[in-house]
């Protein structure tokens, strides 16, 4: 599988050069997330959107959305089918892995088989929901988020429903897929990431201990499967 990561920016006003674009990932021609308009002039097979938030799926508050290619999500929206099991596209096997983050939107990450090559796109999360992680084993990549670098990141309760919304942090993220993954790549990165760009790189790899951890870029390309 050939894996182009588009975009590499979280829900936030600052950019730097390498990470000025949204969350995105083409997987051979099979789209993850559509953070910019722009995505969609690939052509992908197939889009799959993690959850409903604008920097995932562009068009969610107003934008118009009239496009042919077939579109997967956690729930229905729009021209958006609600994905509730392995979905088939051009020999890639696409598994939904139902993710906690949001109290308002549903969410899930993706398990992408193809060949001999298993790969995981999280989106955001604070946590993988329990009764799905039995999917989760063998990974040779997990891409996942860094919204935040402090452990536990930022989980906040509703006060009315008391039900818990937010990201967890990247130190809570490699310790929890390094066990079942050979690479980490650090994606949707937070505001934290851009005041010192080199430190905060170093910062996320470090984290690498049984896994290797790296930091996605705009545009890396990164392969998987090949040499099985
Ligand atoms: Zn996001
Ligand atoms: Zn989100």
């Amino acid at each position: 599988m050939k894996i182009e990561i588009l975009g590499t920016r979280g829900h936030i006003e600052i950019s730097a050069p390498g990470h000025e674009l949204h969350s995105g990932v083409l997987v051979d021609n099979v789209l993850f997330d559509v953070g910019e308009r722009e995505y969609l002039d690939r052509r992908p097979r197939a889009v799959f959107i993690t959850h409903l938030h604008e920097d995932h799926a562009f068009f969610v508050n107003d934008e118009e959305m009239d496009t042919d290619i077939p579109m997967y999500g956690p729930e229905r929206f729009g021209g958006v089918s609600a994905i509730r099991s392995t979905v088939e596209v051009d020999g890639m096997r696409i598994t939904p892995v139902p993710t906690n983050h949001s109290q308002r939107v549903r969410s899930c990450g993706y398990l992408i088989e193809k060949d001999l090559g298993r790969v995981l796109y999280t989106g955001d999360l604070y946590s993988v929901q329990e009764r799905y992680r039995d999917r989760l084993r063998d990974l040779d990549m997990v891409i996942t988020e860094g919204s935040f670098i402090r452990r536990g990141g930022l989980v906040r309760r509703d006060p009315d429903t008391g039900r818990p919304h937010g990201h967890t942090g990247i130190p809570d993220l490699v310790e929890f897929f390094s066990p079942i993954a050979g690479k980490i790549v650090i994606t949707h990165l937070g505001s934290w990431f851009f005041s010192d760009l080199q430190a905060s790189v170093r910062r996320i790899e470090e984290l690498g201990t049984t896994a290797e951890v790296i930091v996605a870029e705009d545009g890396m390309v990164l392969e998987v499967g090949l040499e099985a």
